[in-house]
């Protein structure tokens, strides 16, 4: 494997590894222990490479630092206003109410996403 392939699998793996939804620098201070030398622009350009390929998902929630994620299956997120905690949630529409929502907007929805916003059960305490 060519070192740039090897540190795009170690990346795409420290992605999937974990449900936190991290952003760039918490995957880069990961990867620094694999590979020490390795920069957070070199980092930041594999996860936008990763993330075009559909190997991970891209999550601009707000306008703090992208978030990425390793499920890229249909799902949507949960987001603590207090302390940034995003969580998935399996919830999906019914296909006729997408359908409705196209035809009432002449518009053909190709995929959507839904952040719900609110303080999760560490900051409700
Ligand atoms: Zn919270
Ligand atoms: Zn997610």
């Amino acid at each position: 494997m060519s070192r740039k392939s090897e540190q795009r699998e170690i990346i795409l793996k420290t992605v999937k590894s974990t449900d936190i939804h991290p952003d760039a620098d918490w995957i880069y201070q990961q990867v620094k222990k694999e590979i020490p030398d390795i920069s957070l622009g070199t980092v930041y350009r594999n996860l936008k490479l990763l993330a075009g390929k559909g190997n991970i998902r891209q999550l601009d929630i707000d306008n703090g630092p992208s978030h990425f994620d390793g499920r890229t299956d249909l799902h949507h997120h949960l987001k603590c206003i207090k302390c940034g905690r995003i969580m998935d949630i399996d919830y999906s529409l019914k296909s006729e109410d997408i359908e409705r929502i196209g035809k009432e907007n002449d518009f053909s929805v190709t995929e959507y996403s839904f952040v719900f916003y609110g303080i999760c059960s560490r900051c409700i305490k």
